[in-house]
């Protein structure tokens, strides 16, 4: 298929002005950089900026055959956004135009070099198979994606956890923490024992027709469930049933979504869990991007339900623990390097960005590093080296409410 119209007109329009480069100068006071993969390789074809001449160069019908240089700079993205939101405060002189949205520009580009056989990476493809034989990104045996506390968790009913593939075969103790909780406030919730990968690896290197199978499938399995909210204690998940699946199926998901951190702070507000053993300590908190301007009014969404400030209130809400923020924070985020494939098809540029983030955890005088995404924590804990603890909300909740 050949690139829609709009993806030339963004590439035409983009003005070289490198504001995608860096952070809001105006929000943080200094030039800070926001592109991992423009930082780390150097450069201009790696910022927003060069990859929208790609963009541009593929819609227009330029590019004939891609050298393995132009298939790294496509792939060596995190696909985080943070240029967007840069670039979402540029208006191009001489038109009316607001920015350009570079994430759907790049995932775009992903699927063309699918569709044209130029991609993905071979990492991204053993991925699909994984997803194609045991139902996770890992290859890990599907017979074990529900263990532990899951395991006495209902199959079906009207609250649904749906765990994940990270969660599930590369940090169980975050389900166990969340299960905890689930148990704790007295919600009668369930866990299918067919649930499928959510699809994001695959959108996020361009594979789109086995994740429309995917959506697909789990959709149908939580009506079978009785579901009528479907909790996620992963941003990715999360970000892909918000976002992905109403485009992938062509309709409103008739289900409430809810991510943890939102659904913890309701319950602490309503009295249903209760934060009360003290865990002193001085930490700060890492905006994972598929929670947070991944969902942001603007570019990517109409309707704002990007989800900053509801973490911290959990953070604050626990006894003992003291927030300090990072120079960039929500949407001028650092990404913590793992997101679009990077993390399978790159390990070391993910670990490398996930250093950055652990230095600028330690600059606040922060013992620990918090964040509420099992992809963000895995790739963070890599970064800091056993340097600076890295934990998930949820396990600082479950451990604040144990009696
Ligand atoms: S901010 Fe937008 S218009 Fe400016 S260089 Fe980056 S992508 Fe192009
Ligand atoms: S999505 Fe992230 S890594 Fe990719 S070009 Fe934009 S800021 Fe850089």
């Amino acid at each position: 298929m050949v690139l829609e119209k709009r993806y030339l007109k963004w590439g035409n329009l983009c003005g070289k002005c490198n504001t995608c480069h860096q952070v809001d100068y105006h929000k943080i006071g200094e030039p800070l950089p926001i592109c991992p993969s423009g930082s780390r390789f150097g450069y201009e074809a790696y910022f927003s900026s060069g990859k929208m001449e790609i963009v541009r160069a593929l819609a227009a019908g330029e590019i004939e055959e891609p050298s393995e240089r132009l298939l790294h700079i496509i792939y060596a993205c995190t696909v985080c956004g943070g240029c967007t939101m840069q670039c979402k405060g540029v208006t191009t002189p001489g038109t009316p135009e607001k920015g350009i949205d570079s994430v759907d520009a790049f995932e775009r580009v992903r699927r063309e070099m699918v569709e044209l056989g130029w991609g993905p990476l071979p990492i991204h493809k053993t991925i699909a198979e994984n997803i194609e034989s045991e139902n996770n990104a890992y290859g890990g045996p599907k017979s074990e994606r529900v263990t532990g506390l899951a395991k006495d968790l209902p199959e079906k009913g009207k609250i649904v956890y749906f765990i994940g593939c990270t969660s599930a075969y590369r940090r169980t103790e975050l389900t166990e923490a969340t299960v905890k909780i689930l148990k704790a406030s007295g919600l009668d919730v369930a866990v299918m024992r067919d649930e499928k990968c959510c699809g994001s690896p695959l959108l996020r290197t361009g594979q789109v027709p086995q994740a429309v199978e995917l959506a697909a499938h789990n959709l149908n399995a939580l009506k079978a469930a009785g579901a009528e909210k479907v909790v996620f204690s992963c941003a990715g998940c999360y970000r892909t049933f918000m976002q992905d699946y109403p485009k992938l199926i062509g309709e409103d998901l008739n289900v409430e979504l809810v991510h943890i951190s939102d659904l913890i702070l309701d319950l602490i507000k309503d009295g249903k869990i209760k934060p009360t053993k003290e865990i002193k300590k001085l930490v700060t908190y890492h905006d994972p991007c598929h929670i947070g301007r991944h969902l942001c009014e603007g570019l990517l969404d109409k309707n704002p339900q990007c989800i900053y400030e509801q973490p911290r209130e959990v953070i604050k809400s626990i006894p003992g623990l003291e927030l300090v923020e990072m120079k960039r924070n929500r949407e001028n985020a650092w990404c913590c390097g793992s997101g679009g494939g990077v993390k399978s098809a790159f390990p070391e540029f993910a670990v490398w960005t996930a250093k950055e983030r652990i230095d600028e955890a330690k600059e606040t005088g922060a013992e620990a590093l918090v964040t509420s995404c099992p992809f963000c924590v895995t790739n963070l804990r890599d970064g800091a080296e056993g340097e600076m603890d890295v934990y998930d909300i949820v396990e600082l909740i479950a451990e604040s409410i144990e009696e």
